[in-house]
């Protein structure tokens, strides 16, 4: 089976129903309590866009990323489900706090291929009730046949929380992941700088974070993949730009969303007729980045994560690494 072009496409849609206070969702696109999209161009852009990935003439897999809740959004729904019914789309990953699965599953299983349905689900302490997210996510697994990954996110101080989040999510037999939270008050120059690790506060204060993600049921290679993004990624092989790309909010591709941010090495906008994606031919090149890959869509395509089996499989996830 050939390998489908990865894609990471991160919309404008902003509602959502929780309020964590480490969203990193902030500024001049937070996610809103009230509103799905800024403005009527965002959501027309969103479904332009999402037309032109599930079109294109080879297989592609697709983590379909907002700033909200995807579940809380009729439009970014129906586009999603459309998705998962192109031939060309080999998966659709969503990523949900969860809470809205039991009520819009059912709603969305007449328009789309569920089996398709790639779920990455955040547990956020304080949000939501630990048994009625378990269930929700098993709900999803076993009634539709989705891909079901249970994520948590480590802060420091929240090690109880994650271990019971592993605890349910192992009796209910689902996947279950750790990732490193982020700071959203880390000021961006942060991720400029040698400061960068400031934008992890589990590293702040656990000198061994690799351990203490470990013990906690999460994978060690991939904390030390996210660790070496993070802060060293400059001149190591990277793939990004060979068979996966980035999209931003506006349509514009890089080879990965770091790469976004530095606006380097743009390959045009899918909004513009004449666009036509054209990949490296090269599988591995040197990363110019001197930090700050902190996204496991693009530190994943490191070498040092593929060659350890981080990425490469055939599961239908971004972010899944099969540990
Ligand atoms: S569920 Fe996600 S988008 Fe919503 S507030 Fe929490 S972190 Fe932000
Ligand atoms: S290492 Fe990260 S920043 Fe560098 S090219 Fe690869 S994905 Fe992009």
């Amino acid at each position: 089976m050939s390998k489908p072009v990865k894609i990471w496409y991160v919309a404008g849609q902003r509602l959502c129903n929780f309020d964590c206070t480490y969203c990193v969702s902030v500024g001049d696109w937070a996610k809103s309590r009230r509103y799905d999209w800024r403005d009527p161009a965002d959501k027309d852009r969103f479904v332009s866009i999402v037309e032109w990935i599930g079109s294109r003439p080879f297989e592609v897999a697709v983590r379909l990323g907002s700033l909200g809740e995807p579940f809380a959004s009729q439009t970014f729904l129906a586009q999603a489900g459309w998705l998962t019914r192109q031939r060309s789309v080999r998966y659709v990953e969503l990523v949900s706090n969860g809470s809205l699965l039991m009520r819009r599953l059912p709603k969305m299983e007449p328009l789309a291929n569920l089996g398709k349905l790639s779920l990455w689900l955040t547990y956020h302490d304080g949000q939501t009730n630990l048994d009625k997210f378990i269930a929700a996510a098993a709900f999803a697994q076993e009634e539709y046949g989705c891909f079901v990954v249970v994520n948590a996110l480590l802060f420091p101080g929240g090690t109880d929380a994650i271990r019971r989040v592993r605890d349910a999510a192992r009796d209910a037999g689902l996947r279950f992941n750790v990732d490193l939270g982020y700071d959203p008050t880390a000021p961006s120059v942060a991720f400029e700088s040698d400061g960068i690790t400031a934008a992890v506060p589990m590293i702040r204060s656990e000198p061994d974070v690799v351990s203490a993600v470990e013990e906690l049921g999460g994978d060690a290679a991939l904390t030390r993949a996210a660790l070496v993004g993070l802060t060293s990624p400059q001149g190591r092989a990277c793939r990004a730009g060979h068979d996966y790309v980035f999209i931003d909010i506006h349509g514009q591709v890089h080879r990965c969303s770091r790469y976004a941010v530095l606006e380097r090495d743009c390959y045009g906008n899918v909004l513009d007729p004449d666009f036509e994606l054209d990949l490296r031919p090269q599988e591995w090149v040197p990363c110019a980045a001197a930090r700050g890959c902190c996204n496991k869509e693009d530190f994943l395509n490191l070498d040092v994560a593929v060659t350890v089996g981080l990425r490469g499989g055939q599961v239908p996830s971004l972010g899944w690494t099969d540990a």
